[in-house]
């Protein structure tokens, strides 16, 4: 049904166009990622400051 969305391996960011990620423009990605964490309020966020989130979005946990 819906194809596999891939996170960026360099800053954990989920998307599903494209070949390089629109956030930082790697093209380094997974499609093995597991968990993921939209990050609304990245100043306010224990768990955006733990994985050195700065920017909101989607992000994975997890990936390989
Ligand atoms: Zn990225």
């Amino acid at each position: 049904m819906a194809k596999k969305a891939k996170a960026c391996k360099k800053c954990r960011f989920i998307y599903e166009e494209g070949e390089k990620c629109p956030k930082c423009g790697s093209q380094s990605f997974t499609e093995n990622w597991k968990g993921k964490i939209e990050i609304v309020n990245p100043e306010n966020s224990e768990i955006a400051k733990e994985l050195k989130l700065v920017e909101k979005g989607i992000y994975t946990i997890k990936s390989d």
